[in-house]
């Protein structure tokens, strides 16, 4: 049904709107953009920050647009001596107590607040700190770093992380200037529920939380004639990467991007794609052997390292419902230090593994105990003991680290040449580019399940009903005679309604995948800033034009997948993927282990 409209006049332009939307909404409508600090489009209108007031006529007091409905009749005034000495004032109090060291900050250069105070005309602040003590960083978390001093209390963070992600890690504690963002009893992100998800790294407009870097260590081994050090690059990262590098949201720069990370000396340029369809092998026999041999379903994807942090202290009780399946990345780790160690001859502690993800998570992920089944295939053969014991992966980078990579060494992105992955480990499928999008992994398993089920090839491979952007999809495919129902979810607050189900034992599905970020990977919290449901949907366009542009677009058809398997693993699910591709997960409950 089409909602009720109502008309206000906005400097002086008459404006019709839908009943209920804000003022700041309106003004946007008629292409007038009203700067905020603490408002978050889809997610919450805070109102603290006070940088987005308008006058309103017969009103004494400016009002803060973003909470401000719109009124029938209502006459707003965006641009006025008033307005501009408000905005002014309200951000000189905010810069009073803020530590200007925008030239060692992560966010210079792409930070809200030093913007604004550029298109405000704010050069220093008029007020004394009235903050006494510097407050120490939070370094716990091994993906995530926090910066209190930096902080300017929008809320944001605490918004994203309750409403879109449901974990409720942090929030404000304290009163006036003792007021800071904080986790349970103020231990520190790593000894908290956080999933590592790197949405509030995302959403803050300052340098308050970014990931934490490991640039320095990487441009270490790379230069180290010793080593081997290879990188794997995900498959959002090509529609991400672009972006950081000055150029259009969404641009699909595979090849450049490839001919960029040559450039910074990589010894090996691989596909983390070439792991995707590995993964889609492993997990769509599993899910078949489940179906066959009544195994626990539904079976859930596993490939979101936040998402497995939530479900084990969320939902502890239901881990059997995960598929064993390590995702993508620790795959790739594996069989770099593993298969493709053997066939070029490379001593495996030589060779780094450095990851380009475009997951905050993904470090905690490279990092956790059970992720080094690589050193236990070698042990005997090296007669190594457990003090040289070595990750899969060694290094998870973000697409943002990345983009601080090339330009700390001068490429000049926008001119580089296309290249190619090499081979072995980077070659892939259609299939595999779309485990970047919502949806891209049950449609790349539903590709390999279907024809491996029924051994009859897809008419049509496109499984519409899973993609797109809605919180929660669902299908039923046919496979043969048997309907299989499925569902994707992305973001933990709609991953939280499908574990409802499966808690109350009323799920109706087969197989589920979940992403813990909105739009999936494509949207992860390591992406570029900013990261909006417009930017999210137009890098889930490239992702299915580059799905579209493979000549083979099913993980099974994989001519590089189907070597390895003759050649090592022998067939999916059996002995040696058994230690090397899959996993266990860890009860942690909400009071740890963290
Ligand atoms: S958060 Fe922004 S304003 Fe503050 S130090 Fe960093 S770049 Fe500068
Ligand atoms: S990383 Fe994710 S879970 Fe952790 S605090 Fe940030 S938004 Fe919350
Ligand atoms: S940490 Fe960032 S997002 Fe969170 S309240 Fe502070 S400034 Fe806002």
């Amino acid at each position: 049904m089409a909602k009720e409209k109502i008309e206000l006049t906005i400097d002086g332009q008459i404006v019709s709107v839908e009943k209920g939307t804000t003022i700041l909404e309106a003004c946007r409508q008629v292409g007038i953009k009203i700067p905020t600090l603490c408002h978050l489009d889809e997610v919450s209108s805070h109102g603290s920050c006070g940088i987005c007031v308008v006058e309103i006529k017969n009103s004494k007091r400016l009002v803060r647009s973003c909470t401000g409905i719109a009124l029938p009749g209502m006459e707003v005034t965006t641009n006025s001596e008033r307005i501009r000495s408000s905005r002014k004032l309200n951000l000189e109090l905010i810069l009073a107590n803020h530590p200007l060291e925008c030239l060692s900050c992560e966010r210079n250069l792409n930070c809200e607040l030093q913007n604004l105070a550029k298109q405000l005309g704010v050069k220093e602040s008029r007020f004394q700190r009235t903050k006494k003590k510097l407050i120490p960083l939070d370094w716990s978390s091994s993906s995530l770093v926090r910066d209190p001093n930096k902080c300017i209390l929008c809320n944001r963070c605490v918004e994203v992380c309750a409403q879109v992600q449901s974990v409720h890690a942090i929030d404000i504690a304290g009163r006036g200037l003792g007021s800071k963002v904080s986790t349970f009893l103020d231990k520190g992100l790593g000894y908290s529920v956080c999933t590592n998800c790197g949405q509030c790294s995302l959403v803050c407009p300052t340098g308050a939380i970014v990931e934490r870097s490991h640039i320095e260590e990487v441009f270490k081994d790379i230069s180290n004639p010793e080593l081997f050090t290879i990188v794997q690059t995900a498959p959002a990262i090509r529609v991400g990467i672009g972006e950081a590098m000055g150029m259009p949201y969404g641009a699909l720069v595979t090849g450049q991007m490839v001919a960029g990370l040559r450039r910074l000396g990589f010894y090996k340029v691989f596909d983390t794609q070439f792991a995707a369809d590995l993964t889609i092998m492993e997990e769509g026999h599993e899910l078949i052997k489940r179906i066959q041999e009544g195994g626990t379903l539904p079976m859930i994807t596993s490939c979101s390292p936040g998402w497995i942090k939530y479900i084990e202290h969320f939902y502890p009780e239901q881990l059997d419902h995960l598929s064993t399946c390590k995702s993508p990345q620790q795959m790739f780790g594996a069989i770099a230090k593993t298969f493709y160690a053997k066939q070029a001859g490379l001593d495996p502690r030589k060779i780094r593994v450095v990851s380009i993800m475009p997951c905050t998570a993904k470090k905690f992920e490279a990092g956790r105990n059970e992720m080094d089944g690589a050193f236990d295939f070698w042990k005997e053969e090296l007669k190594a003991d457990e003090s040289e014991r070595f990750a899969d992966v060694d290094y998870a980078l973000t697409t943002r680290e990345l983009a601080s990579m090339f330009k700390r060494v001068g490429i000049e992105f926008s001119s580089l040449p296309d290249e190619n992955f090499d081979n072995p480990l980077g070659s892939s499928t259609g299939a595999a580019v779309i485990f970047g999008a919502t949806g891209g992994v049950m449609e790349a398993a539903l590709r390999t399940a279907y024809e491996v089920l029924t051994k009859k090839s897809l008419s049509s491979i496109d499984f519409m009903d899973v993609r797109g952007m809605e919180g929660i999809k669902e299908a039923t495919v046919m496979i043969g005679e048997m309907p299989l129902k499925v569902a994707v979810a992305h973001s933990l607050s709609h991953a939280k309604k499908l574990m409802e189900q499966i808690n109350n034992k009323t799920s109706p599905y087969a197989f589920i995948e979940v992403m813990a970020c909105p739009g999936g990977c494509l949207g992860g919290g390591g992406q570029p800033i900013p990261t909006n449901s417009e930017i999210r949907k137009k890098r889930a366009e490239s992702i299915y034009l580059e799905d579209s542009n493979y000549a083979i677009r099913k993980s099974h058809e994989n001519p590089s997948i189907r070597a390895l398997y003759e050649e090592f693993l022998t067939h999916p699910l059996g002995e040696r993927s058994h230690h090397l591709l899959h996993t266990s997960y860890t009860k942690r409950g909400e009071y740890g282990p963290f």
